[in-house]
């Protein structure tokens, strides 16, 4: 059983800190309400980890820094590395198409930070994603295998835990134009095949899987329906509280609907993540998730 995750990156902003605080403060009591059906975690700028970890001491939100380091010390300047946030927060994303993109991250390089993250005792969202011009091409699958592959390459199925994948577009980041659902959950189903050719079906069933692209209160439900979607990675709209507190409380409500819903007559078709998810085999744990 998966617990949907929805993981707010804030990326560069807020400016100060006390609207960091505030952000944080705000999503706190939907979080709370919506603890038992759904994980919340934020991801400030470093400078405002500490800050924002004081804030949210009694609150069930996660804290995690949005890139790392895979050396753990030494002459890196400007770098943080996997092993000083373990201090500070729980989760790192390591290879948003930020980074990859404008500061040229390879896929090793991304490989890396991932297997640091995980030594040092993070739990890691591990973003991939095609470019506009690769959709186009419909390559991809074969993009997000190759991003995937190189991190798996360096994992086991022991790392199953704390790894998180997020399925980014890179066209649907910030541009408003989220992905249709049909099409995101194609492509976690082959990130999901791929998970199960590295771990195993038992552990790589442990992995969470994510969509991310311009995701709003409007259109979160449209992707965690997904049987092959455990959630989101939310950038622009995990800025404003309202907004994101409403998306909390709409996973939540998926949640609550697929743990009464009377098991489907027939078993899921293999189409490939286009499905709703099935209702669970068991009555209701009160843990919510999957
Ligand atoms: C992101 O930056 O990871 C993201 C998904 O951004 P947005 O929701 O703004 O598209």
């Amino acid at each position: 059983m998966r617990k949907p995750l929805l993981a707010a990156n804030w990326k560069m902003n807020p400016v100060t800190g006390a609207t960091a605080l505030e952000l944080a403060r705000a999503v706190s009591p939907a979080a709370a309400e919506h603890a038992g059906q759904v994980e919340v975690a934020v991801f400030p700028p470093f400078c405002f980890l500490e800050s924002v970890a004081a804030a949210l001491v009694d609150a069930p939100v996660g804290l995690g820094a949005q890139d790392c380091y895979w050396e753990r010390s030494g002459a890196f300047t400007g770098e943080v590395s996997a092993a000083m946030l373990a201090g500070w927060c729980d989760w790192v994303i390591v290879g948003h198409s930020e980074r990859r993109g404008y500061f040229g991250e390879t896929d090793e390089q991304v490989a890396r930070k991932a297997a640091a993250a995980l030594e040092a005792g993070l739990s890691v969202i591990v973003a991939i994603g095609e470019r506009e011009a690769e959709l186009e091409a419909g390559e991809t699958d074969l993009v997000c295998s190759r991003q995937l592959g190189a991190v798996l390459e360096v994992l086991t199925a022991a790392d199953a835990d704390r790894l998180v994948i997020a399925y980014e577009p890179v066209w649907a980041i910030g541009t408003g134009r989220n992905a249709d659902p049909a099409h995101a959950g194609a492509t976690m189903e082959v990130v999901r095949r791929r998970l199960d050719g590295a771990f195993g079906t038992e552990a790589a069933g442990r992995v969470r899987v994510l969509y991310g692209g311009s995701t709003n209160a409007a259109n979160v439900v449209s992707y965690v329906e997904l049987a092959s979607c455990d959630g989101c990675l939310v950038g622009g709209a995990s800025l404003k509280a309202e907004e994101f507190s409403s998306m909390i409380g709409a996973v939540a409500s998926v949640e609550a609907r697929q743990a009464i819903r009377p098991a489907p007559p027939d078993p899921p078709t293999g189409e490939g993540g286009r499905g709703i998810r099935p209702a669970p085999p068991d009555p209701p744990t009160g843990e919510g998730g999957k």
